[in-house]
């Protein structure tokens, strides 16, 4: 048996934390894995700048759900290779107009403090929102989320089993949900900034995924990653070059050779073919077989119908001085939340923006900048390129956020830059291979997760399996750890 496994090969295509995180427990299962890259370096989202001494998380800035990763440690039979803190507060909200920061902490007595003047009831409505939020959470997440399924019956019969008593969840925004529990305008848009996290807006986002809030608060929090996040991608890294996985970088798949109901090889843009006996594909999934395999299901203006996330306009700014006053994670809210949510696809030139994110890394992490700088690192949900293509404005806008940001933390920190790169959905579409610049890939509307979601195993090979966002179960980094398992379920049983 074992003999038989170290026979079997597996490429990867893309080193995003998906194809990472399935590599090693392919290779520790005994598989020899190969993996394939179309960047200069690892990580696809999850990745890194280094620019003028500065150094900048270019995407995910914490994660939640540290469980997944420990589940995936012992596993591979690793300690987890890399350092994580918890973050307590969660991270910090800033309405306009308003000197007050709201300082998100877990303890609800702490939290409760800092709503006393806008809802002076906060801990019981949260206890209470939380407790439904729970329940959401525990009633779904082994029976819909963490399971493989094999056809949309299979997946109903799984969704019959969930507690009927959250049916009217599945008939409800999230902001409609939030608003049954909270009065106030403040805890309202902060309860329900999390929908963001999804890629779409609370407008446009089933209350089902109020469960996040009880992963946000309760059931584990957010982390980050000493040295920054980056250090998750580097440690995976050289597990798997101890592991003997081979990397290749600046390789793009644009095609590929089959024979009956099996993939013999994937072409690169050389002309060069890679084979396996498996093949995983951790590029967009619904991207790759519309383009690479040209699918007629995934045909350009099949994709331009289906329902993608936001775009971001990311920047990595390093200054010449220190910021005391700004935490490591930080919220900018807007003056026009529901509005410009609202409008988000139809005036998508405004410069008015829900909120953006502000990260200074260099805050926890002295060697990310030089003496005396900090390094920081801006996230602003912006319509994706099906609603905005043309982004020649991109320096009016990020001159506008920084203009706004300096009047909040009262400093006005345009002399003090340094270094300053901006990337907007057209980067992350060109380098990532990102549909229209969308950030997470397929949104998580109740049409497209699930047995509805492009699904990890290939409909017409059956050697070909897919992980990562846009493949079950969805967007985030412990959900690419759990689809990393849920594709090596798939390919350990195909090679048996
Ligand atoms: C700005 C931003 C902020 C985010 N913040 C957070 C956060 O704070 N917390 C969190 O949990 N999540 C966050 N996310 C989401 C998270 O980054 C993603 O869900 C996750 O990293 C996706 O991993 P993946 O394995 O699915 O794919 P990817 O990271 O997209 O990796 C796929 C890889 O495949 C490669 N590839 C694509 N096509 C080909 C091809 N044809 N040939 C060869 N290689 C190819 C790509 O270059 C890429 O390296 C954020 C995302 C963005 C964009």
């Amino acid at each position: 048996m074992e003999k038989n496994i170290k026979n079997k090969s597996v490429l990867i295509v893309g080193t995003g934390l998906g194809g990472l995180t399935t590599a090693l427990r392919l290779a520790k299962r005994g598989y020899r894995v190969e993996m394939i890259e179309k960047n200069e370096q690892a990580g696809g989202r999850l990745n890194q700048l280094k620019k003028d001494g500065f150094t900048f998380d270019s995407g995910p800035s914490f994660f939640s759900m540290s469980y997944e990763f420990k589940e995936f440690a012992t596993d591979c039979g690793i300690e987890i290779p890399f350092k994580f803190v918890e973050l307590d507060p969660l991270y910090t909200v800033n309405f306009s107009g308003s000197n007050k920061t709201f300082y998100l902490y877990k303890d609800l007595d702490k939290l409760a403090a800092q709503f006393a003047q806008e809802e002076p009831d906060f801990k019981a409505k949260m206890t209470r929102y939380l407790k439904k939020s729970g329940a959401l959470y525990n009633d779904t997440v082994d029976k819909v989320i963490k399971t493989n399924f094999d056809n949309v019956i299979a997946y109903v019969i799984s969704l019959a089993q969930v507690n009927p008593v959250h049916i009217p969840q599945l008939f409800q925004t999230f902001w409609q949900h939030v608003q049954k529990y909270f009065d106030s305008k403040e805890a309202q848009q902060i309860v329900s900034l999390i929908a963001f996290f999804l890629g779409r807006t609370p407008f446009d986002t089933s209350a089902i995924y109020a469960l996040l809030s009880h992963i946000e608060f309760v059931n584990d929090g957010y982390y980050n990653v000493e040295g920054g996040m980056y250090k998750i991608v580097e440690g995976l890294v050289s597990e798997l070059h101890k592991a003997d996985v081979k990397m290749s970088y600046n390789v793009e798949i644009v095609d590929v050779e089959s024979k009956g109901n099996k993939v013999t090889a994937v072409i690169d843009s050389t002309g060069k073919t890679w084979t396996a006996d498996a093949i995983l594909i951790n590029a967009d999934a619904a991207v790759f077989r519309g383009r690479v395999l040209k699918r007629e299901k995934y045909s350009e203006p099949k994709l331009l119908k289906m329902n993608w996330t936001m775009g971001y306009l990311t920047f990595y700014i390093g200054i010449k001085r220190k910021l005391p006053m700004v935490n490591h994670h930080n919220y900018y809210l807007g003056t026009n939340f529901a509005d410009y949510s609202h409008r988000l696809e139809k005036d998508p030139d405004t410069l008015e923006k829900p909120y953006y994110y502000v990260n200074v890394l260099s805050k926890h992490n002295a060697n990310c900048a030089p003496e005396g700088c900090e390094t920081l690192f801006f996230v602003c949900p912006v319509p994706n390129m099906i609603y905005k293509p043309d982004w020649s404005d991109r320096d009016k806008i990020v001159d506008s956020i920084l203009d706004d940001f300096g009047k909040r933390i009262g400093v006005d920190i345009m002399p003090e830059i340094v270094s300053r790169t901006i990337y907007t959905p057209a980067e992350w579409e060109k380098r990532f291979n990102l549909f229209k610049g969308s950030g997470l890939g397929l949104s998580h509307n109740l049409g497209q997760i699930g047995a509805f979601r492009p699904a990890n195993i290939d409909e017409k090979f059956k050697n070909l399996f897919y992980v990562g966002a846009s493949t079950v179960p969805g967007a985030g980094l412990p959900m690419a750890v759990i689809s990393s398992k849920l594709a090596t379920e798939r390919i350990t049983n195909y090679l048996k």
